[in-house]
């Protein structure tokens, strides 16, 4: 039976020197929130957001426009976000109204305040889970599934950065039916898809590390990509949904916070 890799244990571990570097910095940081209309996705991300930031002594700023506010007003918000001395580091909520193109947007927030854009939150924080293992990932079989760009592109490339050896699948993989071979393979298994049940437990190896970064609401339940029970009995460590990846990722929001700040200093 598998090892519970829980995501809030670690990001409590996290957090504890991210305080200590709050404190040693000597002054009061500052992060900027932008939401735009009135999404509960969003507005429950705002809440941990708010939470983890005063857990650490980070003051919370918070700014709701319309959903109605054009680009161009948005990206004005912004600009005056990226000149206020005051401001460390400025988020900007997702989704976004369809007015409004976020990859636009994220190129107007000033490289020195992009606290998401800077280490992408989601491949970290999947990242120190598999550091808490304490598995050395050199040399190993990493599956990916799944090529977004701010999940499963960025996170190949940390696992390069760690000498692992790395497949890449996605829509292509499954399409030519090879999705099942390349999984079976994995000695350590990351999905980021966004669809209930894609990998089948039987398809898991035995002693694999399963990193589970899917959401999907299955009636009024939340699971993962990965049949949970049946990979459960096959892997050595396996991230629960929801409580795996989700709690880590706030935390590393505010460890790229501090590191803007050091930067700005
Ligand atoms: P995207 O929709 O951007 O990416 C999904 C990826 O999966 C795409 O690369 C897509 O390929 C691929 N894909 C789709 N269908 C299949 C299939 N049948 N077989 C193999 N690959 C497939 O999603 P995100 O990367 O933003 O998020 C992925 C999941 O992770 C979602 O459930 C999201 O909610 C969750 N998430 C969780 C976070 C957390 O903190 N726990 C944070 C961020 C995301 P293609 O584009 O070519 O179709």
């Amino acid at each position: 039976m598998a090892k519970l890799l829980e995501g809030k244990p670690l990001a409590e571990k996290i957090k504890q020197g991210i305080k200590q570097e709050v404190l040693s910095l000597k002054k009061k940081l500052v992060l900027a929130s932008v939401q735009v209309g009135e999404n509960p996705g969003a507005s429950a991300y705002v809440k941990s957001q708010q939470k983890a930031a005063e857990s650490l002594g980070i003051e919370y700023r918070l700014d709701k426009l319309g959903q109605e506010t054009s680009e161009k007003s948005l990206i004005e918000f912004i600009q005056k976000l990226n000149s206020d001395k005051s401001v460390n580091g400025i988020i900007v909520q997702m989704p976004l109204p369809s007015q409004i193109d976020y990859k636009e947007i994220s190129r107007h927030i000033s490289p020195e305040k992009d606290i998401e854009g800077m280490h992408p939150c989601t491949p970290a924080s999947v990242m120190e889970l598999l550091n808490s293992t304490g598995v050395d990932l050199y040399g190993k079989e990493v599956v990916v599934v799944g090529h977004s760009e701010i999940v499963g592109k960025p996170l190949a490339l940390l696992l390069l950065d760690k000498f692992a050896t790395v497949t890449v699948c996605h829509i292509g993989t499954s399409k030519a039916g090879k999705l099942e071979e390349h999984v079976r393979k994995a000695e350590v298994l990351i999905v980021a898809v966004g669809k209930a049940g894609l990998i089948k437990g039987e398809w898991i190896k035995q002693g694999a590390i399963v990193i589970d970064v899917g959401i999907n609401r299955v009636g009024d339940k939340i699971v993962g990509d990965v049949e949970f029970e049946e990979a459960e009995k096959r892997a050595s460590y396996i991230t629960p949904v929801p409580g795996g990846v989700g709690p880590l990722t706030v935390t590393m929001l505010m460890r790229n916070l501090v590191e803007a700040a050091k930067l700005q200093q």
